[in-house]
């Protein structure tokens, strides 16, 4: 069967080439600075890419991606919808503690106890509520 092993041999690069542009376009979900200001209630991150993102920490709080909070494994994965970190805030929360997990993920610890949050980066870039990224 000479004629399928230019086949194989050619899907091999592309799948090498996928993999890598995959991972470029993973690099642009790296923060490369993350600010908290308890007194504007906001998050805000400086990604790779130089862009900007500013979470209100209220909503981010609502939002949080745990089993708990968002009742059940089978809720989880979902990201975070821009809309919904737009919500007018009916309180203020604090941050006590920000872990980098891995190298891609964020954990926050609140300052009403819980901390079961990892955020990753993926899904705060998707959440980005700014007007570039969010068309209202
Ligand atoms: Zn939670
Ligand atoms: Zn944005």
């Amino acid at each position: 069967m000479p004629g399928l092993a230019p086949v194989y041999l050619n899907q091999t690069p592309n799948e090498t080439i996928n993999w890598q542009s995959e991972a470029i376009a993973e690099m642009n979900y790296s923060p490369a600075d993350i600010q908290v200001n308890l007194a504007k209630q906001t998050l805000t991150i400086i990604w790779g890419d130089n862009h900007v993102s500013r979470y209100p920490l209220f909503a981010l709080r609502q939002q949080c991606p745990c089993v708990e909070c968002r009742g059940g494994h089978q809720n989880m994965g979902g990201g975070i919808n821009p809309a919904d970190l737009l919500v007018p805030p009916i309180g203020t929360i604090g941050v006590t503690n920000l872990d980098m997990v891995g190298n891609y993920a964020v954990k926050i610890s609140w300052d009403d106890g819980h901390d079961m949050g990892i955020y990753t980066w993926k899904m705060l870039r998707q959440a980005c509520p700014c007007e570039v990224c969010y068309k209202r």
